[in-house]
């Protein structure tokens, strides 16, 4: 198992490599998608094989919904959007059902969706009660006028728009439980979920949910809903998913700040993702990671954390799937 780990994150590594940005370059895939299930220090020796297997049938269920809409000329929009759906139906991971707790024990959802075609976005923060998310914050970016609701008024919206509603209790896990009780003395779950994507139509997506962090105030919101910070998509750039510690990810504006060193310095995908999460981030402290696909269908991966959930696919056939760095 360890090995099969290996040889994916190497996989990843040498398939994911980029050049510098040439603006004619060619596509180097038709379609391409990548995923994550959160990123953060995680020891090998802390998960057993089984946890392991689990998570990465996850990921791979994750990432075959996605891989079979952009196959089938499908939007990126429709398949970030339900890779999400599935990671946040999937109680291992800190989204939708199996969100992380705030200090007063409830669960404060955000969410966000952006369409690198018109630079349309969607986003909703501090929910309590939606089933999923990610689909009322693209009800926000398709059916209302604005880009973020929040709370109540957000609740109201999903509602009027016919969006499943549930108790509270619904996202209830031990797990999340059990590490709202550990991050009272300091260890805490990872698992925010997101997903980027090209499509055959060479449009850009990006979606991203999480519970927040674990033991947040009630009321804190993260970079995932802050469209720039945790989630960005532009057809001229790249689309980018990011996941860690918000308050340096809304600090650094992070997943725009990629695509920025894209469009102003010419920088490739990888290069541009290095800078700000293996430099700037690292140097401020912040931790944590991105999945990120380029106009072209370049693929990158990284953090600067032990570990992330992580999945990818393109219609050249490269897979991979990881979760340490080793
Ligand atoms: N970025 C998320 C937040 O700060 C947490 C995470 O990705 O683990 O809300």
């Amino acid at each position: 198992m360890r090995k099969v780990l290996l040889l994916l994150t190497v996989i990843a590594a040498l398939s994911c490599s980029t050049s510098k940005t040439n603006p004619d370059a060619p596509k180097t895939a038709e379609w391409a998608l990548a995923l994550h299930g959160g990123a953060g220090d995680m020891n090998r020796a802390d998960f057993s094989d089984e946890d392991i297997a689990r998570y990465e049938q996850e990921l791979i269920n994750a990432r075959t919904i996605g891989e079979n809409i952009l196959a089938n000329g499908g939007s990126s929009l429709d398949a970030v959007e339900q890779v999400v759906r599935y990671l946040e139906d999937c109680p291992l991971f800190n989204a939708g059902k199996g969100a992380v707790f705030t200090s007063a024990g409830k669960n404060e959802l955000d969410a966000a969706i952006m369409s690198g075609s018109n630079l349309s976005a969607g986003a909703i923060a501090g929910v309590s009660d939606i089933k999923n998310p990610i689909s009322t914050a693209r009800l926000v970016m398709e059916k209302s006028a604005h880009v973020m609701m929040i709370g109540k008024g957000a609740s109201e919206f999903a509602k009027s728009m016919g969006a499943e509603m549930v108790d509270s209790s619904y996202f209830f896990t031990d797990k999340s439980w059990q590490s709202l009780q550990r991050a009272l003395q300091k260890a805490e779950k990872m698992g925010t979920v997101g997903c980027v994507a090209l499509d055959k139509s060479g449009n850009l997506a990006a979606a991203t949910s999480t519970g927040g962090m674990t033991n947040k105030r009630y009321g804190r919101v993260g970079d995932v809903p802050i469209i720039g910070a945790g989630t960005y998509a532009n057809n001229a750039t790249c689309a980018v998913s990011a996941t860690g510690h918000g308050e340096y990810f809304i600090r650094y504006t992070v997943a725009h700040d990629i695509s920025a060193l894209m469009e102003y310095k010419g920088l490739s995908l990888q290069d541009a993702a290095d800078v700000v999460v293996n430099n700037k981030l690292v140097k401020a402290h912040g931790a944590g990671g991105v999945v990120a696909v380029d106009k072209n269908g370049n693929v990158y991966l990284t953090m600067n954390t032990t570990g992330m959930f992580r999945a990818y696919a393109t219609s050249n056939g490269d897979k991979g799937v990881g979760i340490f760095t080793e």
